[in-house]
């Protein structure tokens, strides 16, 4: 009988590309929505969230890669963002270049910001833990392609970090290591976009994707 459904079925990888497309416009939609009661962009508000986990502030280079962003751009938002007093200019510590940090009202308009996903975030937790583990899995898999096709940025994830050591344990539950913390840890753990993150060498990032992919169960 499946039969039947396969002959009359999209490929699977086009649907669920259309529900992405669909909670990337709802989205857009809410960042608009949010950015629009605050007097930003969402550019703006990406760029203030960014702010927000880099104490020791950020370049404007970093900003636009992070963003994945040209500098003419990203030094527009930067710019209207100073102009509104949110962020501020300081010399770097060489004292040539220049670092982008948060004023304190900045930090509270980035508090604001990362509430504009908590929907999303409401859907997500009526999933049960496997299921939401799986997905994590599953997402980490869709952007590293995109970053290996050049689509985004590199991002902070585990699978492209030095210290992120996939498959090391015998332990089910906890098989991966991170040496920066120096503990196990599990698929549910994995970050996306962590502070402590630091890029592997590409031929790095290749064994680990390697390793990663060569088990397909995720460790709940
Ligand atoms: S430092 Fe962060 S990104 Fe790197 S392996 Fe540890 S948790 Fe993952």
């Amino acid at each position: 009988m499946s039969a039947i459904f396969d002959s009359i079925s999209e490929p699977i990888s086009r649907r669920v590309t259309t529900g992405l497309t669909k909670i990337g416009l709802v989205l857009r939609s809410r960042a608009w929505k949010g950015a629009g009661s605050a007097g930003i962009t969402p550019t703006q508000g990406n760029a203030l969230g960014m702010l927000r986990d880099a104490s020791d502030g950020m370049k404007l280079s970093a900003v636009a890669k992070m963003l994945g962003i040209s500098a003419p751009t990203a030094s527009d938002a930067m710019n209207a963002l100073v102009a509104k007093g949110l962020v501020i200019k300081k010399a770097g510590p060489d004292r040539r270049s220049i670092n982008l940090i948060l004023s304190p009202e900045g930090e509270t308009a980035a508090d604001r910001t990362r509430e504009w996903p908590d929907f999303l975030a409401d859907a997500v937790e009526t999933l049960d833990a496997d299921e939401q583990t799986t997905l994590l899995r599953a997402l980490v898999k869709v952007i590293r392609s995109l970053q290996a096709a050049g689509d985004v940025p590199v991002q902070r994830m585990c699978i492209s970090c030095r210290y992120f050591h996939p498959y090391v344990h015998e332990h089910g539950v906890n098989p991966h290591h991170c040496a920066f913390v120096d503990a196990a840890f599990g698929d549910r753990h994995l970050r996306l976009d962590c502070a402590e993150h630091l890029e592997a060498a590409p031929e790095v990032q290749a064994a680990t994707w390697q390793a990663f992919t060569s088990r397909t169960e995720s460790a709940t």
